[in-house]
This record gives structure tokens, C-alpha cells and sequence, in this order.
């Protein structure tokens, strides 16, 4: 490592507490450049960044207009507080409005996404008078206590104190069918058939919202079977229920539409939260886009929410850049194609090529690949929850081989910025078929 490199090692391990993580238990990688697809780390090596971080730099790193819109606002007025009116804000929620499905015209900024999710759930409690919040076991919704506790995956555990009326169902998943399905279509109407007996047995009356991720992101990329948020759309209609959207993860072009739940044609949600993607990270920046009835409610009754950085100026300038260039380069089109033309074929072929392969499966530049020891039992290459030497050999192996995959369990998802060429995938699938081969030799 260089000595600036080892410098900020150093300070780093001394002062900086990581997330989700044993503090004495970590070597975090340092990196000192980004550009596009790609990183460097500390010792200087090139890796592809198939991670696109945390799924956010969805224009690649160091896009040069989202770096110049940044450079002009700074200069022109860094912040502002909320109650202010200002341009790139007014900008920004304008072009994410004509974005959204239709209308969800009004844009309630956040700083990221769990906050979207925290705040989602108050308009939907105040707007319908009532407590409780569904959820499914599969997911994530953010780090902070009420989205946390909504949550369904593991990161819910340590934090888990029952917030008050937070339930969890079972989404679909036809790989690991909670419903002893066999076919998509059973999956959705038994998936659907179980969501409206817990409506039924939590009491539609006692239920304000369910939330749920148009396309589930880090608990394993599930596109939903045709037909299944119709249902829910369908369930929240009948019972007066809010319908959340969470499009953190999935929104922005990450599955190929500007937001997943557009895979569902005609189904709009009463609210949609997002995050990550509107900016590409540049800047922290979240927000809940609300339909005319929930902003109908707080016409004349004060919204008692509110956060310091609402609509941050550098934020809503990186957005608008983000934006503009997203539909400039046409980049959820190429994350389409890229879908189609490259992971769908490539992956198929490498599920074919490995008997640790379960299932693959995404769209879009978002893509899980399931890990099994046992194609017939399907079970997981690494316990949920947890890890195991053999998912950390084959991720170890793409490393070396220049490759930064994203990590969960006995998943790998590859998710890369959506501006990712035809050989930047070709090239990341052939370093991971390579190193899957040598982690299944050592075993
Ligand atoms: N919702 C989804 C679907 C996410 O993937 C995430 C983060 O990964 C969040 C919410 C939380 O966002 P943030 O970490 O910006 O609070």
C-alpha cells in the first residue's frame, strides 16, 4: 500500500466505527479512486465494481455531470433549510414526479432511504388512523428503529423489540416456496391467499399500510411472479390499507424500468419511497413520492415530520444532473437490454456450467445468483444469517481475479452501475465462473 493509503488504514481502524459489523473483526478495503464501472484499492489493483457500492451508483462513479452540477451549486448556494424554496430542489422533485407512475406528484424529501420508509409509514398511519404495518420476512427496509424492526431479514435480529405493530408475511419466492408451490402462477395466488388470511386475522381494521419492495434487493432479487402486486394492490383496496412501495433499491433503473413496480403494469402504489439511485449516491438523499389523496390529508393538517437536510441543494443538484443524464444516455433502456441481451443468457449458461448454482435469477443490472451444496435439497452454500468457507473462497476468487461482487449469505448479486458495457458484464460472468471453478476444486 502507498502511504496515504496505509495512512487512512491506520486512522480508520483507530477512529471509524463500521456498520453491521465486529469492529476487531474487519479489514475494510481502501479505496483511493473510482471511475465508471471500475475501483482501485489500496494496493493500486483495478476492480470491476459489480456491487455498484450499496446498489447506488447507478450513472457509475465519477459521472463527470452529476461531479459538475455539484461543483456549480456549491459555488452558487451549498444549503438552505427546508421551509426555503430552491431551484434544484423544485428541479429535482419535478423531474423524479415525471418519473413516477402516475400520479404520485408530490415529493417529500429525506436523507436516505430509511428515513423514505420511517416517513412513508407515518403519512400512512395519519392518513388512515391506524397502527399496524405488514411487511415480508424477505426483506429490508433501512438501519433506523421502526424501519428496522419492519425489516424482515436477520439485520432485524439485535434490534428486534416488537416496534409496535410491525407484522411480517411470507412474499413469494417459488425457489424456496413457503406454499410447497411448483409453478409461478400457484406461487402468486397462494402467496396472495396467505397475505389475505393475515389481513383477515390481524384485523383490516387495525392495518395502515403494507410495505413491501416492488422487487426484494438484498434479501435475494425476487421478481414477483405476473400478477402478484396486482393482488396486493387489489388486498389494499378492498381494506382501505396503504400500499408502499419500496423502490430504494429497485428504482432508478436498476431493473431496467425507471421503477420495478412498472413490471406490474397499471398498478401504482399510494405512496413510493426511493433513494440511492435518484442521485447515484453522490450525495445522501432519499424522499416518498405521495399520491393526491395522502397529500389531500395534509392540505390543512399540519404533516408533523420533518429533517434538517430535507432536499438538500447539493443533493437535489446531483439529482437533477443524475436524472437528465440517465435520460439522456437512455441508461434504463441499456440496463434493459443489458438484462436481456447479456446477464439472462450468460447466467443461464453458468447455472448449466455448476452444480453450486441453485437458481439464477433478476432483470434488468440486477441479478442474484443462488448458491446451494445440493442442487436436489437446495441447500444453502452459506446458513442464512451467516457465511461459510466456501461462498468466502468463491468470493475471495473474484477479488483476486479484479471482479467486486455484492455479498449476501449464500448469494451473489450482480449489480453494476447500469451505464456497464457488454464486455464489462461478459468480463465480470467470466471471472466469476472462474473462480466458482476453483472454490468447487479446493472443496
Ligand atoms: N429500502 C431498501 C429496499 C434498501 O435496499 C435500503 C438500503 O439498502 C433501504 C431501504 C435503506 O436505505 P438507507 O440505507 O439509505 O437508509
Amino acid at each position: 500500500m502507498d502511504s496515504s493509503a496505509e495512512r487512512a488504514y491506520e486512522l480508520d481502524r483507530a477512529h471509524v466505527f463500521h456498520s453491521w459489523s465486529a469492529q476487531a473483526q474487519i479489514k475494510p478495503m481502501v479505496v483511493t479512486r473510482a471511475e465508471g464501472s471500475y475501483v482501485w484499492d489500496g494496493e493500486g489493483a483495478q476492480l470491476l465494481d459489480f456491487t455498484s457500492q450499496l446498489v447506488f451508483t447507478n450513472m457509475g462513479h465519477q459521472h463527470p455531470r452529476i461531479v459538475r452540477a455539484i461543483q456549480e451549486q456549491a459555488a452558487e448556494l451549498c444549503t438552505v433549510a427546508p421551509g426555503y424554496v430552491n431551484a434544484a430542489r423544485s428541479e429535482a422533485a419535478r423531474l423524479i414526479a415525471s418519473h413516477t407512475p402516475a400520479g404520485l406528484d408530490k415529493v417529500f424529501f429525506t436523507n436516505g432511504g430509511a428515513d423514505a420508509n420511517e416517513h412513508a409509514i407515518r403519512m400512512a398511519r395519519l392518513h388512515t388512523g391506524r397502527q399496524k404495518v405488514l411487511s415480508t420476512y424477505r426483506s429490508y427496509h433501512g438501519g433506523t428503529h421502526l424501519a428496522v424492526n419492519v425489516t424482515g431479514d436477520p439485520r432485524r435480529w439485535p434490534s428486534d423489540n416488537g416496534a409496535a405493530g410491525t407484522v411480517h408475511f411470507f412474499g413469494p419466492f417459488l425457489y424456496r416456496s413457503a406454499f410447497h408451490a411448483t409453478t409461478e402462477a400457484e406461487e402468486c395466488e397462494r402467496a396472495l391467499g396467505h397475505l389475505e388470511q393475515v389481513i383477515a386475522l390481524e384485523g383490516a381494521s387495525t392495518i395502515a399500510a403494507i410495505v413491501l419492495e416492488s422487487i426484494p434487493g438484498t434479501a435475494g432479487i425476487m421478481v414477483p411472479p405476473a400478477g402478484y402486486l396486482a393482488g396486493v394492490r387489489e388486498l389494499c383496496d378492498r381494506h382501505g390499507i396503504v400500499f408502499i412501495a419500496d423502490e430504494v433499491m429497485a428504482g432508478f433503473g436498476r431493473a431496467g424500468r425507471w421503477f420495478a413496480i412498472e413490471h406490474a403494469e397499471g398498478v401504482v402504489p399510494d405512496l413510493l419511497t426511493f433513494a440511492k439511485g435518484v442521485n447515484s449516491g453522490y450525495v445522501p438523499m432519499g424522499g416518498v413520492a405521495i399520491n393526491e389523496a395522502i397529500a389531500a390529508t395534509f392540505a390543512d393538517r399540519v404533516y408533523p415530520g420533518g429533517l434538517t437536510y430535507s432536499g438538500h441543494p447539493l443533493a437535489a443538484a446531483a439529482a437533477v444532473a443524475t436524472i437528465r443524464a440517465m435520460e439522456d444516455e437512455r441508461a434504463v433502456e441499456r440496463a434493459a437490454a443489458l438484462g436481456e441481451e447479456v446477464f439472462a443468457p450468460r447466467l443461464a449458461e453458468l447455472a448449466g456450467k455448476h452444480e453450486w448454482i441453485g437458481e439464477v435469477r433478476g432483470v434488468g443490472a440486477f441479478w442474484a445468483i443462488e448458491f446451494v451444496s445440493d442442487p436436489v435439497t437446495r441447500e444453502p452454500l452459506a446458513p442464512y444469517g451467516g457465511s461459510s468457507d466456501a461462498m468466502n473462497r468463491i468470493v475471495a476468487g473474484c477479488k483476486q481475479r479484479g471482479l467486486l461482487p455484492f455479498v449476501n449469505y449464500n448469494r451473489i448479486h450482480l449489480v453494476p452501475p447500469l451505464t456497464s458495457t457488454v464486455e464489462q458484464v461478459a468480463d465480470a460472468i467470466d471471472i466469476l465462473d472462474a473462480a466458482i471453478a476453483d472454490a468447487g476444486a479446493q472443496a
